[in-house]
């Protein structure tokens, strides 16, 4: 193996955090609010994805559309350096006494920051949502759901695609299924059972809409108690619930919830539809990811007719137009939102 072999099977993240940055575990990978390029993000951005490729690290940047790079590309444009330099950084920890001094004046070096409880927590999580998903089908989905105007065969399309399963209307089933499955200390360690309880919230609420393989928003199908949430979402919301519509239309509508996303497209709405589990679960993160993945596309925020929904409305068509994203309110006129909208005959 050449130097430069060996330098681009490194291990990235480990060299990354060995600078002092933080790294936040998502499907897979590691998001960073650090890019070599275009410097540092807002605390809480995962503009950089880390992802391993055919036995190598690799990085891209959402927010100046750095594509797929090397861990040398990363160690040169941080560290500003020429190639051969940062390969004999990575291999040995070697450097020039110039670039050691330039490592220990970044500004952002400090010493390498530990993995944070949450995300330990949101690991768990992702390991629980692998664990529990396989082995479920969506027979209380489609009956719950058919309840709310969305057809069997669409909640079925629904499931073929992994965006909603269920497990069972018992409780006690529910959460037999869960231990079974995922066992009582990784849903412990995943925060589903709360310390001081013994019942996880999830086992009350058996409708799953998960948010690509970090998250899931757990639905009820009983009318809550007081104090009770119909929906709690648990876990990371890295990638939100997204249904690919038809690309040739190059629209995306945002609605609140899965069933408002459900709803509009048993309306008529060919597009693709992204589903926030709550008015304000919209992350800012995902204007660069957009306008990369999307260019040209509009965006149709639909969420409800509300104070939540319309002042969250603003905020996402503000951050539309600083992305320069095409974006306009579309919101249910008339309606609290796409569910009743559907429920009372209106089509697309
Ligand atoms: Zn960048």
């Amino acid at each position: 193996m050449t130097p430069f072999e060996k330098a681009r099977a490194a291990h990235l993240p480990e060299i990354i955090r060995g600078l002092g940055y933080k790294l936040t575990p998502q499907s897979g990978g590691y998001g960073s609010a650090f890019c070599p390029k275009c410097g540092q993000g807002s605390e809480t951005s995962n503009k950089v994805s880390l992802f391993s490729s055919a036995g190598a690290w690799r990085w891209k940047c959402f927010s100046c559309g750095c594509p797929a790079s090397s861990s040398i590309d990363w160690v040169v444009a941080a560290l500003e350096v020429t190639a051969k330099e940062a390969v004999a950084f990575i291999n040995n920890g070697e450097a020039s006494p110039a670039l050691k001094d330039r490592v220990a004046s970044m500004p952002d070096a400090v010493a390498p920051m530990s993995v944070g409880d949450k995300d330990t927590q949101y690991e768990a999580f992702a390991e629980l949502l692998a664990k529990v998903i396989p082995g479920l089908g969506c027979e209380v989905a489609v009956e719950y759901l058919e309840g709310r105007g969305i057809p069997e065969s669409l909640t079925r399309e629904a499931h073929k695609r992994k965006l909603v399963y269920s497990t069972s209307n018992d409780p006690n089933e529910a959460m037999q299924y869960l231990v079974a499955k995922a066992g009582e200390s990784l849903m412990r360690n995943a925060g589903c059972i709360k310390p001081g309880s013994n019942w996880p919230c999830i086992a009350f609420r058996p409708i799953l809409f998960p948010q690509w393989k970090t998250g899931c928003e757990f639905r009820m199908t009983k009318n809550p108690r007081k104090g009770e949430s119909k929906s709690i979402r648990q876990g990371r919301l890295h990638t939100p619930w997204f249904w690919t519509g038809e690309v040739a239309r190059r629209i995306i509508l945002v609605a609140e919830g899965a069933v408002d996303g459900l709803s509009v497209i048993r309306m008529g709405w060919k597009g693709h539809v992204i589903a926030l589990p709550g008015a304000a679960a919209w992350s800012d993160d995902w204007f660069p990811r957009l306008s990369v993945k999307y260019p040209g596309f509009e965006l149709f925020v639909a969420l409800d007719n509300d104070d939540a929904g319309t002042g969250n409305t603003r905020k996402i068509l503000d951050g539309c137009e600083r992305h320069g994203i095409r974006a306009r309110q579309f919101s249910p006129d008339g309606f609290k939102d796409w569910n009743d909208a559907l429920r009372a005959g209106v089509s697309l």
